[in-house]
């Protein structure tokens, strides 16, 4: 069964906004030294302090309710910080927790760099969908046979875009045959 994936940070999370608030700018843009935020972020609690989005619930809602009716499940693939694998997943996780986002079966939630390495179901070989603002992570998604959405939710309309690109992903899911083997 095809999993939909949302990503975290600038889908679900704001994270830009959470690292302009930390560094007391106004923008993300403005922070010249990026890799020190990174070496910074370790071993912190900084993934639960993090927003929603005015639209996280809204989307969340919608996937599950079209993962349904299509027999479709629903996940999370996340990137950890790099460095920081364990504890990053940690407080995600708790994050999901406390927004109450966690998906249903613990097997969807995925924390990996290799965001690509999850593009199939292993079973009837169906494509797997990922919802995520990074162009790079929608082109090898993309690349290694999964539908790859690029969404932002600070720039990108939920329902005049996403919802739209989801319906046609969801369209070739349904009309890819199951593989028997
Ligand atoms: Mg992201």
């Amino acid at each position: 069964m095809s999993v939909i994936y949302l990503d975290m940070d600038g889908v679900l999370a704001d994270f830009f906004g959470g690292i302009a608030d930390l560094y007391n700018v106004d923008h993300w843009k403005s922070i010249k030294d990026k890799d020190k935020v990174f070496v910074d972020l370790r071993n912190t609690d900084f993934f639960n302090t993090l927003n929603p989005f005015p639209t996280t619930f809204k989307l969340a809602e919608h996937v599950k309710t079209v993962a349904w009716q299509n027999e479709i499940r629903c996940g999370i693939n996340s990137s950890p910080l790099r460095g920081d694998k364990y504890n990053s997943a940690y407080w995600k996780r708790i994050w999901l927790e406390r927004m109450n986002l966690m998906p249903n079966d613990l097997d969807d939630l995925v924390f990996t760099e290799n965001k690509h390495k999850f593009t199939k179901d292993p079973v009837d070989r169906r494509p797997n969908i990922l919802i995520d603002d990074k162009p790079e992570n929608i082109d090898n998604f993309n690349a290694a046979g999964g539908i790859g959405i690029r969404y932002q939710a600070n720039q990108d309309d939920l329902e005049e875009y996403l919802f739209i690109e989801l319906e046609k992903a969801i369209a070739i899911i349904n009309a890819t045959p199951k593989s028997s083997s």
